[in-house]
């Protein structure tokens, strides 16, 4: 067995077990539980065309974002990437032109450590074979969203997002714009209504997880 593996064991993305030498990633319990889980049905919106993803942003799930995100459980970005790869695959006939990323704000991003949306779509785009452009920022810090009702969420973020790309270079182009989550989708409408409004032809949306839809 190598050092690396005995100091520091890897250990499954969702439930935190160590992983034995045969499991990459997860855990066998973990991937007999996914295997069985339906991805959640793909979402359509205002700006964009669509919107999936493989995981259903619960559980054992939504825990594992939240370590990703916070937690300084980077690699996890590997697996998600992976799994956002296979659901794109499944979903789309040919490859985007652009990959791009939701936009964090700055100031958040460096307390953070990284860009957890921008660091996904660098995995997904190695797996794509495409190198991720940064084609939007966020122009203020938003207030936290949490808690806030649907159109609240709306109000807030509209204005929120600027294009920082070449007009040129996404001009009747796909876009795969990337995220960790959807939620209530308004942060992906609203970086959609930018592309488009800069000349985007098709915005699809793909996330590491994402809620299922209320009836
Ligand atoms: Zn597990």
């Amino acid at each position: 067995m190598n050092i690396k593996r005995l100091l520091f064991p890897p250990k499954c993305v969702f439930c935190s077990r160590i992983l034995t030498d045969d499991e990459q990633h997860i855990c066998t319990s973990c991937a007999e539980d996914l295997r069985k889980q339906k991805p959640p049905s793909r979402r359509s919106g205002a700006f964009f065309d669509a919107a999936y993803s493989f995981l259903t942003y619960s559980g054992t799930v939504r825990r594992a974002i939240h370590r990703y995100k916070y937690y300084g459980k980077i690699h996890y970005a590997d697996y998600f990437a992976s799994l956002m790869a296979i659901r794109y695959g499944r979903e789309e006939k040919t490859l985007p032109d652009i990959i791009t990323a939701v936009p964090s704000h700055r100031r958040k991003a460096a307390k953070r450590g990284f860009d957890h949306s921008f660091l996904l779509a660098q995995k997904v785009g190695e797996r794509l074979g495409i190198e991720p452009s940064r084609l939007l920022k966020k122009l203020e810090a938003t207030p936290a969203m949490y808690g806030l009702k649907a159109e609240q969420r709306r109000a807030n973020i509209r204005g929120s997002i600027g294009f920082m790309g070449d007009a040129e270079q996404i001009k009747g182009k796909h876009i795969l714009l990337i995220d960790d989550i959807f939620t209530t989708g308004s942060t992906a409408a609203e970086c959609a209504r930018v592309l488009k409004n800069f000349g985007a032809k098709r915005v699809t949306v793909l996330v590491a997880a994402m809620t299922v839809k209320k009836k």
